[in-house]
């Protein structure tokens, strides 16, 4: 925006203004903002946008979560999922529109992948939950925490995800800390030691098994970074601050990869790396042969980390009766990838 305000003549500090009306000041209209010249006002008219994505459906879980259906201009649709806590209100956050990883337990890939969205596309869906939250009158700061776990894979719309980390941590934007943000991958390791130069938020890694023979099953990334290649990414990241932690997610997929030989493969492959664990009991997707393993499954296999000095959590689930859980989220994308029969991949479930 600087270099926008600099190209048509302008100062720089004209892009924090404009920053703090549409952030601070929820101004989304030139002529409303108040302090730069009428002549700017009518020329950021003619030459800007201001555009937000449109909400298309809003679902409502019987226990808080809150799921958007959010429209693009070109006909996709994507997902956006509000999780409140006692303590925290944390938004889920879409950086593709469907994804083209083709992980096999994930209602995302069963819709293919139609195209990235764009840094504002990101950005926006967190103006508008703000803004939605605090019409409904759920509180001044109604989201702490941000997760880019929605639907794509962010590390691979690396260009548009980064600005958007950046306005999410930015005083003049959202100032949220670094460790409020958390971005989830299913393992682009180039695009990791990236990140961790040039905007290190937390880091959230789908693992989901602990060899490379059933992950590159389930996360067919893995054939491309197999899991060493991934732990050194992941030490690296992590290697100058002695306060932080990777969290590797596991999803518990009953006969698969929820044994207790299976859990003591992933201590010894997590070894003394600073680490937690989160277990993400399987969500349904339709059509999709797995099941959930058993509550006692998932807690032996959480005694066998814990046991080993691992913290590790099991994720409680949400919003599930709403398909707006881990891997249930499906938007009407236009599939590039044709993967399914059609070119518009309608959901089977949930809102249409
Ligand atoms: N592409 C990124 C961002 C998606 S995050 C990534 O892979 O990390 C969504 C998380 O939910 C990932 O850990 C994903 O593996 C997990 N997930 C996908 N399908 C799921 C399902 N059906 N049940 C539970 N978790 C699932």
């Amino acid at each position: 925006m600087q270099d926008y305000f600099t190209s048509i003549g302008e100062k720089t500090f004209r892009a924090d203004q404009v920053l703090q009306w549409v952030y601070h000041h929820r101004v989304t209209r030139f002529k409303d903002m108040t302090n730069l010249s009428k002549v700017l006002r009518e020329s950021l008219d003619g030459t800007a946008v201001l555009e937000f994505p449109e909400v298309a459906a809003e679902q409502r879980s019987s226990d808080g979560t809150i799921k958007w259906q959010l429209s693009l201009p070109d006909g996709n649709q994507i997902e956006t999922v509000f999780i409140p806590e006692s303590e925290r209100g944390t938004l889920c956050v879409s950086s593709q529109a469907g994804c083209a990883l083709n992980c096999k337990f994930c209602a995302t890939a069963q819709q293919g992948f139609s195209r990235n969205l764009s840094t504002s596309e990101i950005i926006g869906q967190v103006w508008l939950a703000r803004q939605i939250l605090q019409d409904k009158g759920l509180g001044v700061r109604p989201v702490t925490n941000i997760v880019l776990m929605g639907m794509g894979e962010p590390l691979l719309n690396y260009d548009a995800v980064v600005p958007a980390l950046r306005l999410m941590l930015d005083d003049r934007s959202f100032g949220l800390s670094r460790r409020r943000v958390t971005l989830s991958t299913a393992g682009v390791v180039p695009a990791i030691d990236r990140l961790r130069l040039d905007c290190p938020v937390s880091l959230a890694v789908s693992l989901h098994a602990p060899d490379d023979e059933l992950r590159t099953r389930l996360v067919p990334l893995n054939k491309k970074y197999p899991i060493a290649m991934l732990m050194d990414a992941c030490r690296r990241y992590i290697d100058d601050d002695p306060r932080r932690r990777i969290t590797f997610e596991y999803t518990m997929l009953d006969g698969v990869n929820d044994s207790s030989d299976q859990a003591v493969s992933l201590v010894r492959l997590l070894g003394d790396m600073p680490a937690k664990v989160n277990l993400i009991p399987y969500n349904h997707v339709e059509g999709l042969p797995f099941r959930c393993s058993h509550d006692a499954q998932i807690a032996a296999f959480q005694d066998v980390l814990a046991t080993a000095g691992i913290l590790c959590m099991t994720r409680k689930t949400r919003g599930s009766d709403i398909s707006a859980a881990c891997g249930q989220l499906v938007g009407n994308v236009m599939d590039r990838l044709r993967r399914g029969a059609g070119q518009l991949r309608v959901p089977s479930k949930g809102i249409s």
